[in-house]
């Protein structure tokens, strides 16, 4: 959207839930000076006028809060996922909801990579090797190749095409699971357990929720194998954690790479045990280009809903 249009419209008070990073904070503060839930808990004049809900998709939007929000027109998040939000109940107020689909695709997928490839190599334990002077004793353990294993993706959207399109110069063959068969190259698995039989990789890449819950569950490690390893970009609701620590246990399957978590931020968690497992902090769109892109697309969003009675990329448009 052009600044000049932009900063015609008029746009009543946007509530900030969650924290932005600092660069994408400031683009928000520059644009509607956003109000907190503070602000409105004791100010009731401000919060009957709240039009405009900002957050990411780390934080959960509940029914109580739209509730206390008599003029609530959209809801837009800062992030794909939208699992956090109570969408049928935004549907029914006739509230939108908006996310930022696409313009972290790259970053999420260039993250599951690098995880897969740290995985497979050992990347953290070689770097402590090194620092720790352990290599003059002897050398580092040997790690698996990429190429030529086989990575199964669930849920082959917009990141998961990424991850694959990405994958493409390793030399790996890629298959996939979702509910229906896409017109792809790549072969569709009509059932995950089939898929993890199938891969030497499983990416887990669907959205959270409770249609996904759990979609990785012990059967589904188990058919993955001892020497599979399981990589979870999705969201933490999509694999059964007491499954996966049990699989681990067992040696079930090899390892697993981490970044979403099923209690985040994820604190003294049984998966800290393992040496085989990789952890990160939820960061598949946390890089300084992306979060911005994403930041002026949420304002975008409700810049244009206030413009025009439509956002640019809506889940529930009004
Ligand atoms: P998308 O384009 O909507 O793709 C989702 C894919 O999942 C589709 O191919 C869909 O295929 C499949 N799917 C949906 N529901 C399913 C179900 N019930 N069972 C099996 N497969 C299902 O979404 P996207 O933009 O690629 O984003 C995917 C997810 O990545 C997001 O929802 C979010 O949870 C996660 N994400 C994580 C991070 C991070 O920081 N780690 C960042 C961004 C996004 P079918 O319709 O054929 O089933």
């Amino acid at each position: 959207m052009s600044d000049h249009i932009d900063k015609k419209v008029n746009v009543p008070p946007v509530l900030r839930i969650g924290e932005f990073p600092a660069n994408a904070h400031a683009l928000l503060q520059a644009r509607f000076a956003p109000v907190s839930l503070a602000d409105i808990d004791e100010d009731d004049a401000l919060r009957e006028r709240v039009g405009a809900i900002v957050t990411r998709s780390n934080y959960d939007i509940d029914i109580a809060l739209i509730e206390r929000l008599p003029s609530l027109k959209i809801i837009a998040t800062s992030g794909v996922g939208f699992d956090r939000i109570p969408i049928e109940f935004a549907r029914e107020r006739g509230i939108v909801v908006a996310n930022t689909p696409d313009l972290l695709n790259a970053a999420v997928a260039e993250l599951s990579i690098g995880l897969m490839l740290a995985l497979l190599r050992q990347l953290p334990q070689a770097d402590r090797f090194v620092r720790s002077g352990a290599w003059s004793q002897g050398a580092f353990a040997l790690g698996s190749s990429l190429a030529g294993k086989r990575v199964g993706i669930i849920g082959m959207g917009r990141i998961g095409k990424e991850i694959a399109r990405r994958l493409a110069p390793f030399d790996v063959d890629i298959a996939y699971y979702g509910r229906s068969k896409q017109a792809l190259s790549y072969e569709w698995f009509a059932h995950p357990n089939e898929l993890a039989r199938w891969s030497d990789i499983l990416i887990a890449a669907c959205p959270g929720g409770s249609e996904t819950r759990h979609l990785v569950d012990a059967a589904v490690l188990d058919a993955l194998g001892a020497k599979g390893v399981l990589v979870n970009i999705a969201r933490g609701s999509v694999v059964d954690e007491k499954a996966l620590v049990q699989a681990l246990e067992r040696k079930a399957i090899a390892g697993a790479a981490l970044d979403v978590f099923e209690c985040e931020p994820l604190g003294a968690s049984p998966l800290c045990a393992f040496d085989n497992v990789l952890l990160s902090p939820h960061i598949g769109s946390a890089t300084h280009e992306t979060r911005l892109a994403m930041a002026q697309l949420t304002i975008d969003n409700i810049v244009s809903f206030f413009a025009s009675g439509k956002a640019i990329t809506p889940v529930v448009s009004a």
